[in-house]
C-alpha cells in the first residue's frame, strides 16, 4: 500500500471558519446550546480536536421547531413567489461553487475524504442539486380533474389538485457525505416552500454549518432553515418526536431508521428514509474484464466504502472469477492511503474511532469464520494516528457469514463465484434485507436488461457504478428505505395534495 502525507494549505477562510465557535442557527441567529455545552470535532486523519460545536438538546430543538413553524405560518417565506424561492436556491448553488475550495477543504478535514474527490464530486454535486431544484420551484403543479359523480347527474364541477408544502420538516443526516447529504435534503425541501430543522451528524457538522451561512447570504429569510448540532439521542431523537414537526426525512442506518419510525408514530408524522445497503455488483463472463475490475474496486473503495450503495457483494461468473478477484485485490493494494487534505490521497481514514472498531470487528469475524482476507501492506504506513483501514478483499465466504450479510460501511468487499444466472445469481443477489443498488458488468445489453429487471433494488448501474445526478431518483426497496431522494420524485416527500371541488 502506498501512503502520502503532504497536506494542502488551508485557505484563510477555512482557518477562520474552523477556528470560530460553532453555534446552532435558530431563527436566523447563531446561538450556543441553552445548556452551554459543546462537543469536540475531530480530524479523522490525525485524531486531533479541530473545533467545538454546540451540543444542542431538547430545549434548542424546541426553539428551532418554533422558529420553523413561525417562518412557515407567517414569515416572508410563505408569501414569496415560487420564482423568488427558485432564485434563492440558484444563488445558493452559485455560492457553493464560488466557495468550492473552502467546502472541499472542510469536507477533507472533517470527514477525511480525499480533497480531490471533494473538489470533483461532493461540492459540484451539491451546487448542482440546488440549481436543479431551483428550476422545480416554479413547476410544482396539480391537475384539473374531470368528475363523473354518479349521484349528482345534473351537476357540474370544477375539480383540481393543489400541491402544498407539508409544513415544518425535520431532516437528520449522516457523516459519509456531509455537504452533499445536506444538499440532497435541503434543496428540495426549500423548493417546495417548507421550513426545516436540520441535524447534521455529530461527527461532521462543519460543512452543513458553512452551508447554512451560504443559505442566509443567498437571502433565505430567518427561521426557514434552522440547524441544530448534537448527538442522535439527545438532539436527533427529540427532533424526530417533536409534535411541531410535520415530517421527518432521515438518512443513516437502518437501525436508527426504525427508531425514527417509532418516534414519529405517536402523531403519525410523515417519514421518508434513506437507509443502508449490501449491494450486489455482478460481473458476467462476457464483460470487459479490465473495466469490470476497475469498476468493482471503485464501487467498494470509493469514499472508503462509507456509501450506503457501496458494491460490497461482488459476484463474478466462474470463467473469469480468478482474473477479477486477483485484479480487485491488486487494485486494493495499489491505493494510496493518506489524510484527506493530502492531494495525492486516494483513500482517507474512516470517519471515527467507532467506525474503525466496527469495521475491524467485521474483519475479525471473517477471519474467525474461515474466510480468506486480503489487505494491502499495513506495515508500509507512514502516517501517525487516524482511523485508517486497509482496503480489503474477502474470498471464500459463504452466504451466511456476517461480512456477507451485514452492512460493513468500510472498504471491505466479499467476492463470490457464481455459475448460473437465472436461478443462482438472481436468488443470491436478492437474498438480503436491503435493496438499494446493484451493478451489472456485461457486453450483452439483453442480459443487462433481463437481470436488471429482476433485481429488487432502487438503482441498477450497467457498466458503471456510483453515477449520481440531481435529476436521477435514488432510494431503496425493502429495508433500504421509504421514498426517493433527487429527481422530481423527491418533491413528493415534502408536498401534500389538496383536492378542491367547486360546484359551478
Ligand atoms: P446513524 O446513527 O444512523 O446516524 C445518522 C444520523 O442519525 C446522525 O445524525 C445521528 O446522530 C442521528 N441519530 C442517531 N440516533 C438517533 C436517534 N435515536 N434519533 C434521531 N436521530 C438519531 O449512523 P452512524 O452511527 O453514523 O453509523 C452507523 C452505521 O449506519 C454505519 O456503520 C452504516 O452501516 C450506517 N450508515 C448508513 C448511512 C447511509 O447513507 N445509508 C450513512 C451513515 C451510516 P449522531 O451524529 O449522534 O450519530
Ligand atoms: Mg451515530
Amino acid at each position: 500500500m502506498n501512503t502520502t502525507s503532504e497536506l494542502v494549505a488551508l485557505t484563510a477562510g477555512v482557518k477562520a471558519f474552523v477556528g470560530q465557535p460553532h453555534e446552532a442557527l435558530i431563527d436566523g441567529r447563531w446561538q450556543p446550546a441553552r445548556s452551554g455545552k459543546t462537543f469536540e470535532i475531530y480530524d479523522p486523519s490525525s485524531e486531533d480536536v479541530i473545533a467545538h460545536a454546540a451540543d444542542c438538546g431538547k430545549e434548542d430543538v424546541n426553539l428551532a421547531v418554533s422558529a420553523a413553524r413561525k417562518a412557515f405560518d407567517t414569515g416572508p417565506w410563505s408569501r414569496m413567489t415560487p420564482s423568488e424561492r427558485g432564485k434563492i436556491l440558484w444563488r445558493i448553488g452559485d455560492l457553493i461553487e464560488a466557495n468550492l475550495e473552502e467546502f472541499a477543504q472542510l469536507e477533507a478535514l472533517d470527514n477525511g475524504k480525499p480533497i480531490a474527490v471533494a473538489r470533483a464530486a461532493d461540492v459540484p454535486l451539491a451546487a448542482e442539486m440546488f440549481r436543479y431544484m431551483a428550476g422545480w420551484a416554479t413547476k410544482i403543479e396539480g391537475n384539473t380533474i374531470p368528475l363523473s359523480v354518479p349521484y349528482t347527474p345534473d351537476a357540474q364541477y370544477h375539480a383540481f389538485t393543489r400541491k402544498e408544502p407539508i409544513g415544518v420538516v425535520a431532516q437528520i443526516i449522516p457523516w459519509n457525505f456531509p455537504l452533499l447529504m445536506a444538499a440532497w435534503k435541503l434543496a428540495p425541501v426549500l423548493a417546495t416552500g417548507c421550513t426545516v430543522v436540520l441535524k447534521p451528524a455529530e461527527e461532521t457538522p462543519l460543512s452543513a454549518l458553512r452551508l447554512a451561512r451560504v443559505c442566509m447570504e443567498a437571502g433565505l429569510p430567518p427561521g426557514v432553515l434552522n440547524v441544530v448540532t448534537g448527538f442522535g439521542e439527545s438532539c436527533g431523537a427529540p427532533l424526530a418526536a417533536h409534535p411541531g414537526v410535520d415530517k421527518v426525512a432521515f438518512t443513516g442506518s437502518t437501525e436508527v431508521g426504525r427508531l425514527i419510525v417509532k418516534a414519529a408514530a405517536h402523531d403519525l408524522k410523515k417519514v421518508t428514509l434513506e437507509l443502508g445497503g449490501k449491494s450486489p455488483n455482478i460481473v458476467l463472463d462476457d464483460a470487459d474484464v479490465e473495466a469490470a475490475i476497475q469498476g468493482a474496486a471503485s464501487a467498494i473503495f470509493f469514499n472508503h466504502g462509507q456509501c450506503c450503495c457501496a458494491g460490497s457483494r461482488l459476484f463474478v461468473q466462474e470463467k473469469i472469477y480468478d482474473q477479477v478477484a486477483e485484479g480487485v485485490t491488486r487494485f486494493a493494494a495499489s491505493l494510496r492511503l493518506g489524510p484527506g487534505l493530502s492531494p495525492g490521497t486516494q483513500m482517507g481514514p474512516l470517519v471515527s474511532q467507532t467506525q474503525f472498531e466496527r469495521v475491524n470487528g467485521f474483519l475479525t469475524s471473517a477471519r474467525e469464520q474461515g474466510a480468506k482476507v486480503a489487505t494491502g501492506n499495513a506495515s508500509s504506513r507512514t502516517f501517525k494516528g487516524g482511523f485508517f483501514v486497509e482496503p480489503t478483499v474477502i474470498e471464500n465466504t459463504n452466504d451466511s457469514m456476517r461480512v456477507y450479510q451485514e452492512e460493513i460501511f468500510g472498504p471491505v468487499v466479499t467476492v463470490s463465484r457464481f455459475k448460473d444466472v437465472d436461478d443462482e445469481l438472481i436468488r443470491r443477489a436478492n437474498d438480503t434485507v436491503y435493496g438499494l443498488a446493484a451493478g451489472i458488468w456485461t457486453r450483452d445489453i439483453s442480459r443487462a436488461h433481463r437481470i436488471g429487471n429482476r433485481l429488487r433494488t432502487g438503482t441498477v448501474w450497467v457498466n458503471c457504478y456510483n453515477i449520481f445526478d440531481a435529476s436521477l431518483p435514488f432510494g431503496g426497496y425493502k429495508q433500504s428505505g421509504w421514498g426517493r431522494e433527487m429527481g422530481h420524485e423527491v418533491l413528493r416527500n415534502y408536498l401534500e395534495t389538496k383536492s378542491v371541488c367547486m360546484s359551478i
